[in-house]
């Protein structure tokens, strides 16, 4: 498997705004932000989508939805925020290695396009 933006960002092959970095994760800003903030949480691990994710990955998908509410009260977001994960083609997935997205600063609207 080829490594995806994601991994090269995780290996510094290519800079980013980060944000968090821990052992099993990492965040960092969006280059091409959708709201005033927004953050991509990443397992280190490559692991391609949701629909890829293992029954062993358990701790590790708690640990990431955990860091995204850290990352989002370090920003500042207390009066609410979004938290996406696209999966697969038609889910909008643009890159092959899993990310949540944490938008916030602005009202979102329901549904989303
Ligand atoms: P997806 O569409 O796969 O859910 O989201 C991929 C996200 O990665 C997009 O929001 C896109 O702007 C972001 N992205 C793609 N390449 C880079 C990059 O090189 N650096 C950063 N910081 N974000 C990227």
């Amino acid at each position: 498997m080829s490594d995806t933006v994601f991994t090269k960002i995780i290996n510094r092959e290519i800079s980013a705004d980060i944000v968090y970095e821990d052992d099993r994760a990492l965040a960092f800003r969006d280059i091409n932000p959708q709201a005033p903030t927004h953050i991509l949480v990443i397992p280190k691990k490559t692991i391609p989508r949701l629909a890829s994710a293992e029954d062993a990955d358990q701790q590790l998908l708690g640990h990431l939805l955990l860091i995204v509410k850290k990352v989002a009260a370090q920003e500042g977001l207390d009066n609410g925020y979004r938290v996406v994960i696209n999966n697969g083609a038609q889910g909008g997935q643009t890159v092959d290695h899993l990310h949540l997205h944490l938008l916030g600063g602005r009202s979102m609207e329901w549904p989303p396009g």
